[in-house]
């Protein structure tokens, strides 16, 4: 054993043991060898912030950072990318900020990635162009990880011709840098200038990988351009070896499906080389619902039925009662809804920067310190809307997928709803105001937006899981087809 006289011999054996520990999730182990160490350096230190980064003790992480004597390139590097990988944006951009004033540490690409990356998470466009200027003033070089993180962040952010200025100026384009850009103009539905791109990167000889191609088929399917990702699905395997997942099935479903190829849709995936998803189905049965063909839903319906019984009891009743009700079977849709008691839902989450600080919301939470003030807001709008828009609050639901995820009873405090009440408030009137969301967004969130869009003359810019709705006088960028 290494123990020498309850000590431990040796800064490298002790920082060896602290590591073995914290990699295999064994924290308290780890902070018990690194308390018997007579003496710690960085890299023992940087070991055990890791370990709890990594097993999510985030707060506990937090602790031992602000006690560490030595903060160098790497501590910062290990809490700012720990955040960002444990989903905690805001956090991560806060430590980002203490490091720049605090002045002692430049930053690197490591730490500039990841603050870009939580930027471009919450769409915090005044942090990301600030993260930019560091880049500048540092004259930290523009390497294709920086290059691409700050074109995603920008396209993120909903700034894309930001985006594609960044991606004009980067001369040495890999795969990488091709890829965000592609996604960029994907997201926002501008799926002629994704296929520009991806042509571009094929005449200078860049391969495309998984991603490159996943983001091309989004981009055509959110365009309706079937001809183009129906020739790029057929040669993605035979020309560039990659071999379908079942991600790249869900957007080529999704695209033959919406464009009404119903049955090329469902012969699809009875050919396919997996089991099909939820994702799958629901893409199919969507596009039955928009094409209104009951015959269709039902045949298909019956096949998940048959073959993927398990579907039905794992939130899949969601996107059968919501297609029978779109049809208006109504009798079995209550049939369905009975079944549905207890499916989990995930909580819908919002973030509005204002004034440079990133504002979070929860679906009906009670955590931001002007949330009465907010609410009586919302309440306000809400009621100026059905006064001049005859807005009724949704409470059928026949709109897919909602339901999974956010209980239909708090339509009304949604957190967009709450996020854009903050937004009104808070910014000058005329201005534009700009929203995430982390799940996609509702029909009758999706409403409201655009009556207020009109109402109170903003323009409204959401990005929600799959792509930028810009609301302008009553309308959005989406065509209601999201
Ligand atoms: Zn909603
Ligand atoms: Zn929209």
């Amino acid at each position: 054993m290494v123990m020498k006289n309850g000590y431990l011999s040796g800064l490298y054996i002790g920082n060896a043991l602290v590591n073995f520990y914290s990699t295999f999730g064994k924290m308290e182990d780890a902070h018990q060898v690194f308390d018997q160490m007579p003496q710690q350096d960085v890299f023992s230190w940087t070991s055990l912030l890791l370990g709890y980064t990594e097993n999510k003790e985030m707060v506990r992480a937090n602790e031992i950072f602000s006690k560490m004597p030595l903060r160098n390139e790497v501590s910062w590097a290990v809490m700012i990318s720990g955040f960002v990988r444990g989903g905690l944006y805001v956090e991560a951009l806060k430590y980002f900020q203490i490091m720049i004033y605090d002045g002692m540490v430049k930053p690197n690409e490591a730490i500039i990635v990841s603050s870009l990356s939580a930027c471009a998470h919450l769409g915090a466009l005044d942090q990301g162009n600030w993260i930019n200027s560091i880049i500048d003033n540092n004259r930290i070089s523009r390497g294709s990880n920086i290059a691409s993180a700050l074109i995603n962040m920008y396209a993120k952010c909903g700034k894309v011709d930001l985006a594609s200025r960044v991606f004009n100026q980067t001369l040495r384009r890999d795969v990488l840098i091709y890829t965000s850009m592609i996604t960029g103009f994907s997201i926002h539905g501008l799926g002629n200038d994704a296929l520009l791109v991806f042509n571009q990167m094929l005449a200078e000889d860049v391969k495309p990988n998984d991603v490159s191609v996943l983001a091309v088929l989004n981009g055509c399917s959110h365009s309706g351009l079937v001809n183009e990702g129906k020739s790029i699905f057929y040669i993605m395997e035979t020309k560039w070896g990659i071999i379908p997942k079942i991600e790249h099935y869900g957007c080529y479903i999704d695209m033959l499906s919406r464009s009404g190829h119903l049955e090329s849709a469902f012969e699809t995936i009875k050919k396919m080389k997996m089991d099909p998803d939820k994702a799958i189905w629901r893409a199919l049965l969507n596009g039955c619902r928009i094409h209104r063909d009951a015959t269709k839903a039902e045949l298909v319906i019956n096949h998940i039925g048959r073959f993927y019984p398990c579907i039905g009891s794992s939130g899949g009743e969601v996107l059968i009662s919501n297609l029978y009700a779109s049809l208006g079977i109504w009798e079995k849709v209550e049939e369905v809804r009975k079944m549905m008691i207890g499916s989990s839902s995930s909580p819908g989450c919002s973030w509005i920067e204002v004034n440079g600080i990133m504002n979070e919301f929860r679906v009906g939470d009670a955590l931001h310190p002007q949330m009465y003030e907010i609410r009586r807001e919302l309440v306000e709008i809400l009621k100026r809307l059905s006064e001049e828009q005859g807005y009724i609050a949704t409470t059928t639901l026949v709109s897919f997928d909602v339901n999974e995820e956010e209980k239909e009873e708090a339509v009304a405090w949604h957190s967009e709803k709450l996020a854009i009440a903050f937004g009104l408030m808070s910014t000058p009137s005329g201005s534009s105001i700009r929203i995430v969301k982390n799940l996609r967004t509702c029909e009758d969130c999706h409403f409201v937006l655009k009556a207020i869009s009109k109402v109170f003359s903003r323009e409204i810019v959401v990005r929600d899981r799959t792509r930028f709705h810009t609301f302008t006088s009553g309308k959005c960028s989406c065509k209601d087809y999201w």
